[in-house]
């Protein structure tokens, strides 16, 4: 190879390493001008809108955890065929084929380790996966995982013209899933162990896919994070929990002159329940016995995202509400 050779394959190899998440299938339309509506698929009858994260379902009353990539390639029946590519370096974690069992369909998760915290990608309605993937195995970005399909369990079927993959960047809330649930819904089904739905907290891909697009190597997913809109803030009599150990960056150091043992947490919410900020408090610091206190609610940010419904306003006053509850229970199991 010449240096000429030698230095652009460098400089390749630096710029995919510096763009740690990257658009899973080959249509890149939302980094064009008013690509949006070639990128994602909206819901049946409904704007492009509807396919991406958010409160964008039943006006603004459901959350949709991840993006719907439109289709770009099809065979001669006109089912999709586009390749699924590993969004960043990881390894697999979970593979589900048995498409009756979830209304993802077939789905695959991947593992990621970025600036400290685990994040987990899932790609679903799948037709198919590698045959020779395994859970454990280690798969490069870019690297073709699965393949595009319209598998879900849902009474209404993907229709063809709707063709997709539904893509989330998740933070995995709790590996004792499996035995919250058991504790909590007893007799309720869990057919996919901690890998159920319910235990990955989405972020929103849109903002991460772009900011690398935008800023480069400078991008930080860790600083994207920490300033997340803010839902509430609520205090927590739990000191162990593996929240804390998972994403630690984003756990405040307790400080130095503190004498007294840490008793609790105070935890900023976004709308979603993500716990984006974990403050460590003494038992002279948390007032009242409760074992979860809501501190504060931001108005506007529930105005703009009430789909989770984690806190409600009864009179003038703020509670969490049963949904807040589990999500809590379920973070500090
Ligand atoms: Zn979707």
């Amino acid at each position: 190879m010449d240096r000429q050779i030698v230095l652009s394959s460098f400089l390749i190899a630096f710029a995919a390493q510096a763009q740690t998440f990257q658009i899973p299938t080959a249509n890149h339309a939302l980094f064009e001008k008013s690509g949006e509506e070639r990128f994602f698929v909206g819901t049946a009858g409904k704007t492009w809108t509807t396919g991406t994260f958010g409160c964008v379902r039943m006006g603004g009353w459901q959350m949709h955890e991840g993006l719907d990539i439109r289709c770009l390639q099809r065979d001669k029946r006109g089912e999709p065929t586009d390749p699924i590519l590993a969004t960043a370096d990881g390894t697999v974690a979970y593979i589900s084929m048995r498409p009756s069992l979830s209304n993802y369909g077939n789905y695959l998760i991947l593992r990621h380790h970025v600036e400290g915290l685990e994040i987990y990608s899932l790609y679903a309605h799948l037709h198919e996966v590698r045959h020779d993937l395994k859970v454990g195995q280690a798969v490069k970005a870019g690297e073709p995982v699965a393949t595009m399909g319209r598998t879900a369990n849902t009474r209404e079927t993907i229709s063809k013209d709707r063709a997709h993959v539904h893509f989330e960047l998740n933070l995995l809330v709790n590996d004792r899933f499996a035995a919250w649930h058991k504790q909590s819904v007893p007799g309720q089904r869990n057919d996919h162990g901690e890998w159920n739905g319910q235990n990955l907290f989405g972020i929103d891909q849109k903002p991460i896919l772009l900011g690398q697009h935008e800023q480069g190597a400078k991008f930080s997913l860790l600083s994207l994070l920490q300033n997340q809109a803010e839902l509430c803030r609520v205090l927590v009599r739990k000191t162990d929990f593996p929240w804390l150990k998972r994403y630690a960056p984003l756990v405040r150091p307790k400080p130095l002159t503190e004498k007294e043992s840490i008793a609790g947490y105070e935890i900023a919410l976004n709308f979603n329940g993500v716990a984006f900020e974990l403050i460590p408090r003494t038992a002279s610091e948390i007032k009242g016995k409760a074992k979860f206190q809501l501190i504060s609610v931001n108005e506007a940010e529930y105005a703009r995202n009430p789909g989770r419904r984690l806190v409600v306003k009864r009179g003038n006053r703020w509670e969490l509400t049963s949904h807040g509850l589990n999500l809590l229970e379920l973070l500090t199991y």
